[in-house]
């Protein structure tokens, strides 16, 4: 296929899929054929794997299998996300693209809202105060950065006016632009269970505004995915009441139970 009507098909995809809020479906040889064209195959969902036949499970090997083929799904859209420009603004005003950082074949997935200036300068998510608290989190459930997937609704820095101090949250409309992106890396990566981290995350992945004390703690599915919605790390260092921080601690149990990883008595004790 050209590269013209490639970037047709592609479009065309994309319309249909911000329509849907799901991947357009294709089957297993269409995909087969479509990855030998690569940038379409991440935009398209397999059938639904059948209970009882041989696909219902995947095996650990064939799971390590799959890991470079998904790193290099997520290398050729992390490409189009290094050159993107749709919002003009971000793009001159960014350092980098931030596109998200850990093991394309995780179980799973954090998504926060937009890098702030320490990512925007390393150009990795959650490398500030926030993403050193993210870390220590992960520490306490047993997980590295490198075991779980971390990215951010936005891929760009959201501009400050000049002189400004600080971050500033996204607005509806850059992240319904950035959205695509972040569709694909979950198409692609697959996560058992997703977090999404505070209330910006949530109208960005859901488009649902809502208060956090209603939101989180509870399960929510983004695309027949559990999403599990917390506090971002950053409300936890802005609210240091002990209170809040076992909040967050008791939804990471239960995406712990989610992921049947086995807990601890000293981990169902634990205070973040
Ligand atoms: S925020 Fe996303 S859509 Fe906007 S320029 Fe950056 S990468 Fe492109």
């Amino acid at each position: 296929m050209t590269q013209p009507a490639l970037d047709l098909v592609i479009a065309a995809l994309e319309r249909i899929r911000e329509k849907n809020d799901r991947a357009p479906r294709a089957s297993r040889t269409a995909l087969a054929r479509l990855q030998t064209a690569s940038p379409v195959a991440p935009l398209l969902a397999a059938p639904e794997p059948r209970e009882d036949g041989p696909e219902a499970c995947t095996s650990p090997t064939q799971r390590r299998q799959q890991a470079p083929i998904k790193a290099d799904l997520l290398a050729a859209v992390r490409e189009r996300v290094r050159a993107c420009t749709k919002c003009e603004h971000l793009a001159c005003s960014r350092t980098q693209t931030v596109f998200g950082v850990g093991n394309p074949n995780a179980d799973l997935m954090f998504i926060g809202e937009a890098p702030g200036a320490d990512e925007d300068q390393q150009g990795e998510p959650f490398v500030g105060r926030a993403g050193q608290l993210l870390t220590r989190i992960l520490k306490a459930m047993n997980f590295a950065r490198e075991d779980v997937y971390i990215a951010n609704i936005l891929k760009c820095r959201p501009d400050m006016p000049a002189g400004g101090f600080g971050n500033r949250p996204p607005t509806p409309k850059e992240m319904q632009t950035c959205r695509p992106y972040l569709v694909e890396q979950i198409d692609i990566i697959q996560p058992n269970v997703l977090v999404a981290l505070g209330a910006v995350a949530v109208e960005g992945l859901l488009g649902t505004r809502a208060a956090m004390r209603e939101l989180r703690g509870r399960w929510h599915t983004y695309n027949s995915i559990p999403l599990m919605i917390t506090y971002h790390p950053a409300y936890l260092l802005r609210n240091q009441a002990p209170s809040e921080k076992r909040k967050v601690w008791e939804d990471m149990l239960q995406v712990l139970e989610r992921l049947d990883q086995p807990i601890t008595e000293r981990q169902r004790s634990y205070f973040l």
